[in-house]
């Protein structure tokens, strides 16, 4: 019988280097992102990425022919609970989102010359990437209602639409653009996907939404998100990703890995947010004791450590299940960790915050940022309520209704089959009496 927790020696030993270098080189960067700016980043992250492809790290989510690691979702998740515990992490290891998502679709959809074009520049770090699927006007958790089209025109086709929250657009390359091409089909074979590049006229990236996480407004900076006019944007038979009316199947099969990652990443969050708490609760004096010593604070402690660890195993099986059995299988244990795993890094980080009192509250501790990121988790690829219901729609297949309408576990009715089942038993008895 398999049933193993343990972790290969030499994967421990690149786990160990991964924890020291971005904690040494990378948390840093957190600190003076902003005074960077774009180019300062992108020279300050180049000789880290370069450390992490001599490690053989790089690229980690996708198969050695495409120039990653083909670590499996296992491993990968162990990776990111590292990475996770700063934003920059996973740019430095090349697979960030959204990029590794979409690298992940060209590399699951696209043709031999749009890997060539797009992947293959995107995999070495040269290009940078979007996701332009959610609009403002219909309602992003059902993408069944989608409005930006796309129609044949000339051998190619015109795209009309307006995106928003599009991640990293306005730093982007290209945009992967989800329009409807059959607007009459079946409502999951209505879209199609297309790579579009920036610089396409009729493309305008109107701003970068301002938001709990950037509330001032700025424009083209790394983790935006932003919103999108697409205006007769004329692309090429070529630019279809995938077959006509693929999208809806090719975005289930990029959000499977996506939202694994992110529950991978929130691990990486929510330990540092718990090693915080620790760390304060250590050292802070009031009322005659520290605050380690009460026990508010040793409940916070104990219930953090327990979610975080239920959150990894649940993620770390969700995972495993995908490298043994495949994304679809693993699809009720993905939509499981996804929303709870963001209550849980929600709850870490709120209790981290509370413990440092208006220090955590400020800016002078990464926490107050740590607790925005944690409620836009609760939103993006599919809010709570869609997975919970995703969830328990799966859950109650395995269910039916009692024919008679009374509860199986109905105590009379049972005692009376029962009953009927032990009558000479039930008889002998009372005659001995
Ligand atoms: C930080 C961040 C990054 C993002 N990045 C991207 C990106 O790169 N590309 C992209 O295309 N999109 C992106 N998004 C958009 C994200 O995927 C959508 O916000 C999300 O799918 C929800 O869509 P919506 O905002 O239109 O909310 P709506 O669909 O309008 O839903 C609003 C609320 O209605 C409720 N609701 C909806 N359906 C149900 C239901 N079935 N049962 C009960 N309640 C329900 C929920 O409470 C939900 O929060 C990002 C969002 C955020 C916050």
């Amino acid at each position: 019988m398999a049933w193993d927790f343990s972790t290969e020696p030499e994967f421990q030993a690149q786990l160990d280097w991964m924890r020291d270098f971005v904690r040494d080189e990378i948390w840093p960067i957190d600190t003076v992102f902003e005074e960077l700016g774009q180019d300062g980043f992108d020279r300050a992250m180049a000789p880290l990425k370069e450390r992490v492809r001599e490690r053989g790290l790089w690229a980690a989510h996708l198969p050695p022919e495409l120039g990653g690691q083909g670590f499996g979702q296992v491993k990968l998740g162990l990776m990111h609970e590292i990475l996770g515990s700063s934003p920059f992490a996973p740019v430095a290891f090349g697979n960030q989102a959204p990029d590794s998502g979409n690298s992940e679709v060209l590399a699951l959809a696209g043709t031999d010359d749009q890997k060539e074009q797009w992947l293959h520049p995107l995999l070495a770090g040269d290009l940078r990437s979007a996701f332009s699927m959610t609009e403002p006007d219909t309602a992003g958790s059902d993408p069944t209602l989608l409005q930006t089209s796309a129609t044949e025109d000339s051998g190619g086709w015109v795209i009309n639409g307006r995106k928003w929250f599009s991640t990293n657009a306005s730093v982007a390359d290209f945009l992967i653009v989800m329009a409807v091409t059959d607007p009459d089909a079946h409502r999951y074979q209505r879209a199609s996907m297309f790579i579009v590049p920036v610089d396409t006229p009729g493309v305008r990236i109107l701003r970068d939404v301002p938001t709990m996480e950037h509330p001032a407004e700025r424009f083209g900076a790394y983790g935006g998100h932003a919103e999108i006019a697409y205006e007769d944007v004329r692309v090429p038979k070529e630019a279809l990703l995938g077959a006509r009316g693929a999208g809806f199947l090719i975005a289930q099969q990029r959000l499977g890995p996506g939202r694994i990652h992110h529950c991978m990443r929130w691990l990486g969050v929510s330990r540092r947010a718990f090693d915080m708490l620790c760390e304060r609760a250590l050292t802070r004096y009031s009322h005659g004791s520290l605050l380690a010593e009460k026990q508010t604070v040793q409940n916070w402690i104990a219930d953090s450590a327990a979610q975080m660890q239920a959150a990894r195993l649940m993620t770390l099986h969700a995972a495993w299940k995908m490298d043994t059995e495949g994304a679809s299988a693993a699809r009720q244990d993905i939509a499981l960790i996804k929303f709870f795993g963001a209550q849980v890094l929600h709850d870490v980080v709120d209790r981290a915050l509370q413990a440092h009192g208006s220090l955590g509250y400020s800016t002078d501790l990464p926490l107050e940022q740590m607790y925005r990121f944690a409620r836009a988790a609760r939103l993006y690829d599919g809010p709570d309520e869609v997975h919970r219901q995703s969830v328990a729609r799966q859950i109650l297949r395995g269910y039916e209704a009692p024919a008679d309408g009374v509860p199986s576990e109905h105590v009379p009715t049972r005692r009376e089959a029962a009953r009927a089942r032990f009558a000479d038993l039930l008889e002998a008895v009372t005659s001995n009496d």
